[in-house]
């Protein structure tokens, strides 16, 4: 337990909540809203979260997703990175950078050609460093 009382094992902890959030008031933080074809029962209100995030807390887990993520330009053979669209994971071989600011990404699966060079790429973390990056973020204060 830190000062906060906050279990400080990534196992334990509920990351989502060391950023302000409030009930959904659409599924009253159920998750669960009325069947459609699309989302099922989910509540679309919140993605089945149940909650949303305070301006505040939306702003921290914003910077904490930053924190955890990396532009072509930065990272390193071994990083696994996240294809947002697939939300499949790959592990990058190599990146090489052109000069008019695209990149060629290749991993130990697939690659990208011409690839924006300053796009974000989610990068895979420890469970330590993951929770040691939301502690940092929930003390975030945006500018
Ligand atoms: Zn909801």
């Amino acid at each position: 337990m830190d000062a906060n009382g906050i279990s400080t094992t990534a196992a334990q902890i509920k990351v989502y909540d060391l950023f302000e959030n409030k009930p959904c008031s659409r599924c009253d933080g159920s998750g669960q809203h009325s069947w459609n074809q699309r989302d099922g029962s989910k509540c679309f209100g919140c993605r089945g979260f149940g909650f949303k995030f305070t301006k505040l807390g939306q702003a921290r887990y914003d910077f904490w997703f930053a924190s955890m993520s990396k532009s072509a330009t930065e990272l390193l053979p071994g990083d696994k990175i996240k294809d947002p669209y697939s939300k499949q994971w790959y592990t990058v071989v190599s990146v090489t950078l052109h000069e008019n600011g695209t990149c060629d990404i290749s991993t130990t699966t697939m690659g990208w050609k011409g690839h924006k060079a300053d796009t974000m790429w989610r990068v895979a973390q420890s469970n330590e460093d993951k929770l040691a990056k939301a502690l940092a973020a929930a003390e975030y204060v945006p500018a």
